[in-house]
């Protein structure tokens, strides 16, 4: 077989490579018809405050079901939708469809929730992105307060002095802004103190060995000390058991989100998870 690749010219493609290859571009074909064809949905992962155990927002998660191919992660298809220009009108879509949903929520009686989006890289460069942003809360009816942004670190530091602008424009419209996936990237401290930032979420790589490695323990640890010092609040991410909780909460961790509270869900299983919240808290 190698023989023959290599009378056509593609001996450097490997099988893999080439399916790997023809799986983007049939993606990317799908991507464009996903948004009209209502192929896109959103789950909402619970984010608690740790201290009280109070249900305090949701993370939005982008999901989308090909018609063959089934449920395709958004590790897969938010890269493609990202270069090949489909991520202005799915971001645009998540936005607007997210805070409808908050405003819902809100209106049901979760007045205190809040809603975390995630921008893409190409969203985050946008000129107009804070005027965008505005006009989505304008039409769902949502203020600036319930509204979090989720950057990550790499997306911040590929330009950091136009990220430091961009951030300063979405925090005089009253939006707040997360840096997500943190110490994974290269965040400069300089830059951090430079940053119109409101949390920080700590990455579930460093919470997932917690209990076994020593090192993610120190790299949690200094991370909520450098967050609070910072007067920056934390999030830990992909919390999975009670031992994880049980040391954030002694580590001084303000917020957490993981499977150990719940999995990512549909807006109406997320209605129920809040109702439950509420009834447990409530006298
Ligand atoms: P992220 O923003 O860091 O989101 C957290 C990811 O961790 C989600 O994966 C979530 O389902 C998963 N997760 C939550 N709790 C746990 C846990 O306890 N254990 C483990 N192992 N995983 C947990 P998901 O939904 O597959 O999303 C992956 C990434 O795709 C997100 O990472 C985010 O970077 C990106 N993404 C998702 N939705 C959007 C979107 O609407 N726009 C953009 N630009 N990116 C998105
Ligand atoms: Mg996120
Ligand atoms: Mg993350
Ligand atoms: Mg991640």
């Amino acid at each position: 077989r190698a023989k023959q690749q290599g009378r056509n010219g593609y001996s450097f493609y490997t099988p893999e490579l080439q399916s790997h290859y023809v799986r983007t571009l049939k993606l990317e074909n799908a991507l464009r018809r996903a948004l009209e064809q209502d192929q896109l949905s959103l789950h909402f992962q619970p984010q608690h405050e740790l201290l009280s155990g109070r249900l305090v927002g949701a993370e939005a998660l982008l999901r989308w079901k090909h018609p063959e191919l089934g449920w395709v992660p958004p590790a897969e298809f938010v890269p493609i939708a990202e270069s090949s220009g489909l991520i202005g009108p799915i971001g645009d879509w998540v936005l607007g469809q997210a805070l409808r949903q908050l405003r819902s929520w809100q209106a049901q009686g979760y007045t205190e929730l809040c809603i975390a989006v995630n921008l893409s890289a190409a969203q985050f460069r946008a000129a107009n992105l804070p005027e965008r942003v505005a006009e989505r809360l304008e039409r769902a009816g949502v203020s600036a307060a319930s509204l979090e942004l989720e950057l990550t670190e790499s997306i911040t530091m590929q330009d950091p002095e136009t990220a430091v602008l961009a951030m300063e424009r979405l925090h005089q419209l009253g939006v707040r802004v997360a840096l997500d996936d943190f110490g994974t990237g290269y965040s400069s401290l300089s830059y951090l103190k430079r940053f119109r930032l409101h949390k920080l979420k700590i990455d579930q790589s460093f919470v997932h060995d917690l209990e076994r490695d020593d090192d993610d323990a120190t790299i949690v640890r200094s991370t909520i000390s450098l967050a609070t010092s910072l007067g920056l609040q934390v999030l830990a991410e992909g919390v999975e058991t009670q031992a994880q909780h049980d040391f954030l909460l002694r580590a001084g961790c303000q917020f957490a989100q993981g499977y150990l509270y719940s999995r990512p869900l549909p807006a109406d299983e997320f209605s129920r998870y809040a109702a439950r919240c509420m009834s447990i808290e409530l006298p």
